[in-house]
Parts: structure tokens; sequence; C-alpha cells
């Protein structure tokens, strides 16, 4: 049986400094602070995240998917470089420059990866334009986050993105991020033990009910929707029951695995 793993984040060696450019902060970047090992750092100087050359490198990748038996990844970047903050020809110009990357590997090993894109949702116009850009550069669908600067997915301004992914035939991963409550409960990992399902059922209740109903022939995945799925048959049915809602790809994925 094919085995595709379909969560797998994936950044650039090397990430423009992108404040020197754009003239104001809140980027990341990697610092490859020795062989094989970066932090990913925002140019403020505060650390996200540990990362191995796993992270950046498609042939490591690739050994590691023969040590576990994946047949095929699908890549997509690290939710914190959706940038949906920045101004948005910024956040368009940051989405290019990772779906080129993406994109270079997808065509470089073409058996063992798929490719998402990002697109800046700040803007829709901008968005759809690189949602065909991707299409063109050989990537399978676009992930996108559960909210849009703490707006639904919901939202009118959304809905042209959406119908462009149904139009053009692009697969959307749902992905958390920039999680509510976030600030209020830092510790023990609580913002992605707690914050991460939270963001998840906000869409899954809130968004994508108004959004599946209006296209239904989208693809989408969304990340540990197996978690939530399930209440639909409990407390939880006569809101949904209340919208259309057909999710036609629902993927279960660890909550380790982010
Ligand atoms: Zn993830």
């Amino acid at each position: 049986m094919l085995k595709i793993d379909v969560h797998t984040h994936i950044l650039p060696r090397d990430i423009p400094k992108w404040k020197d450019s754009f003239g104001y902060g809140g980027f990341i970047g990697l610092d490859h602070y020795k062989p094989c090992c970066a932090k990913m750092v925002r140019d403020d100087g505060t650390q996200f995240r540990d990362v191995e050359e796993n992270c950046w490198e498609a042939e490591k990748r690739i050994e590691e998917c023969d040590e576990s038996g994946v047949d095929i990844q699908v890549l997509s970047t690290v939710p914190v470089m959706f940038n949906y903050w920045a101004k948005p020809n910024d956040g368009a110009e940051t989405a290019r420059f990772l779906n080129d990357h993406i994109a270079e590997i997808v065509t470089k090993f073409p058996k063992r990866f798929v490719g998402l894109g990002t697109v800046p949702m700040q803007d829709t116009k901008l968005a759809v334009t690189e949602l065909k850009r991707c299409k063109d550069i050989g990537l399978a669908g676009v992930q996108i986050g559960t909210n849009v600067n703490q707006l639904n997915l919901g939202e009118p301004q959304f809905f042209d993105i959406f119908a462009a992914c149904q139009e053009l035939g692009m697969a959307i991963f749902v992905h958390p991020w920039d999680m509510a409550g976030e600030k209020d409960m830092q510790k023990y990992w609580l913002p992605w033990l707690v914050g991460m399902p939270a963001e998840v059922s906000r869409d899954l209740f809130a968004d994508l009910s108004g959004v599946l109903s209006g296209c239904p022939t989208c693809e989408y995945v969304l990340h540990t929707a197996g978690v939530h799925f399930p209440r639909p048959s409990d407390v939880s049915s006569t809101g949904l029951m209340s919208d259309p809602i057909f999710v036609r790809s629902i993927i279960y994925t660890v909550l380790g695995s982010i």
C-alpha cells in the first residue's frame, strides 16, 4: 500500500533577511549555528524552534522516508512563515520564494514529493494570483492558516480564493496557527495541545461550513480533524447540521507531528 504523509513542513536552507529589504521586522530566518542543526529565529532575536537538516535537505528526508516506509511526503512550509500580518506585496514576495523552493524539490524528486504552496491571504487578489502561479509551477494545492489575522476563513473576502482553488483543482490543507488565546497559555506546550485543536474546531464548525457549501468540490484536508470530526455526533450536532457541510478529506495527523 502506498504510504503518503500529508503533513510535512520544509524550509529553504537559506532564507533572505526580509527585514532589511522590507524595512520592518517580524520575519523568521534560519541560524545555522552548527552542522546539521539550525534555529528558527525571528529577526528581533526571538527563538522559535530548533530544527535539523531534514527540515531543508530533500535527500535526508528521502533517507528517513525509506527508513520509516513512507513513499511520498506532501511538502508545505512551516505555518509561522505564512506572514499574513505583513504588507500584502511583501507577503506575496515571501510566498513566491517559499513556493519556488518547494516546486524545485518536487521537480527534482517527482516520485517522492508533492508540494503545497502558501498564498498571501491578507490580499485576495494577490492570493489568487499566487495560487495560479502555484498551479503553473507544479504544486498540487495550498496550505492555509485556520485564521487570517484572526478573521475566520468563512469571511466573504476569502471566498474567491476557495472558488479559485475549486476551479483550478488545487487541494487545500488547513493548518492551525496564530492560535486564539495563545498568550494566556504559554506553558506546557498548551498553544499546540489546546490552541491548535481549538483552531481546527473553529474552522470545522464556524468557517468551513460556509466555504464548503459554496465550493462543494474543493478538496480539503484538515489538520488533526480526526480529533474533532466525531463531535458532530454529540454536543455539536445541532450547530453543525444547521449548515450544510461536507468534508471530502478527513485526515487525522498526530498532535506531535507539527
Ligand atoms: Zn504542522
